[in-house]
């Protein structure tokens, strides 16, 4: 069976040796007689799982220990809703960077709840880079300050996180998560779906400093209440048990090759190759400003939508899927998370020089 190779922006490629330890872990996991996708959440067996994928994601991302890491549902989503419910309960106050779909999506969510400001935005240039954020941009009284960090639809990451004072900046990383390593200290509180970088759909981590729970209002659904959920070590309901599985071997996977560190190398590797070639290129053209353009979602574009068609059908039937921009934006977009080897790259920037050649 011949596989692909996975330019898909999410869900996406998963690391072939955690596809093999799950297949064979699938009938019979570890001597339990049973797959996890049957055991009780509540079993000894199941708990060796949860809490060693705590421990883990805590160990690789170096997550201090004043901080609680949440698994969840509801995808990040979910979380545009729950993140105001939590905690615009001080001044009623937040202060939203827009960057681009996701964090304009989250502002219109949290409008509902508080008074909601922009702070910044960079939909003038569409989103084509990170918007400034200069200290007066700051409501020093704010509950918290929220920005998408890597823009998945766009390609863009903010490389230098905004200064906000005292005021907990809380970020989107669900396309950026375990690429590289955090100084998770930096913020009040960091999220994702596991879906991009981290295990299949289904779970969604949060890490949050703290001293922010407790403060959520009266009337947040006990399910998006973060200090229930952390209390109960995120087993207050069935969690996403075949998620936070896959999770854990994908956290073991990242420890063996040297962690987040090595992680990096890897993913800046294969960044530069792909914009090295974009910048020499005739036919195809990155459109994002150079200084924010995101390590994991590469976005490209020809002269006309025909010739981006093409290239798109030609590169499938080449065995190199889901190129296809985002149906906001058009074009081509080529996500290389931490799963897509090095070579996937190389041989889709020889396929990408055999059709400028061609056409
Ligand atoms: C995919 C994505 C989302 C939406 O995630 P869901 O789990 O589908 O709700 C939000 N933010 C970013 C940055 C994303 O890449």
């Amino acid at each position: 069976m011949a596989r692909v190779y996975n330019f898909s922006a999410g869900p996406s490629m998963l690391p072939e040796s955690v596809l093999n330890r799950a297949a064979a872990e699938m009938l019979d996991y570890q001597g339990s007689g049973q797959s996890v996708m049957e055991m009780s959440h509540r079993s000894k067996v199941y708990e060796s799982i949860v809490y060693g994928a705590f421990d883990l994601f805590r160990e690789v991302l170096n997550v201090p220990d004043n901080y609680k890491i949440i698994f969840c549902q509801g995808g990040a989503s979910t979380q545009f809703a729950a993140i105001p419910l939590n905690f615009m309960n001080g001044s009623g106050k937040a202060d939203y960077a827009l960057s681009g779909q996701f964090s304009t999506k989250a502002y219109k969510e949290a409008l509902k709840y508080g008074d909601v400001k922009v702070a910044a935005s960079s939909k003038e240039q569409n989103f084509s880079c990170i918007p400034k954020v200069t200290a007066a941009d700051v409501r020093p009284d704010a509950d918290y300050f929220y920005i998408c960090e890597n823009n998945t639809i766009y390609g863009t990451k903010w490389h230098t996180l905004p200064e906000t004072g005292s005021v907990p900046l809380f970020s989107d990383v669900s396309s950026c998560f375990l690429s590289e390593p955090m100084d998770v200290s930096k913020y009040g509180l960091i999220y994702g779906g596991a879906q991009k970088n981290v295990a299949p759909a289904g779970l969604t981590v949060v890490i949050v400093r703290e001293d922010l729970l407790g403060n959520a209002r009266e009337t947040t659904p006990a399910m998006l209440n973060y200090k229930t959920l952390a209390d109960a070590d995120s087993l207050y309901n069935t969690p996403p048990c075949w998620s936070i599985y896959i999770c854990k071997l994908v956290l073991e996977w990242i420890k063996n090759l040297g962690g987040l560190e090595a992680m990096k190398i890897h993913n800046q590797k294969k960044a530069a190759i792909l914009y090295d070639f974009l910048d020499g290129s005739k036919m195809f053209h990155n459109p994002v400003k150079h200084e924010d353009r995101s390590m994991m979602n590469v976005t490209f574009v020809t002269e006309s939508d025909e010739l981006n068609a093409k290239f798109v059908a030609d590169a499938a039937a080449a065995g190199f899927v889901n190129l296809k921009g985002h149906r906001s934006v058009g074009g081509m977009r080529a996500s290389i998370y931490n799963a897509m080897p090095i070579e996937g790259v190389e041989k889709l920037v020889d396929f990408m020089t055999a059709f400028e050649k061609n056409n």
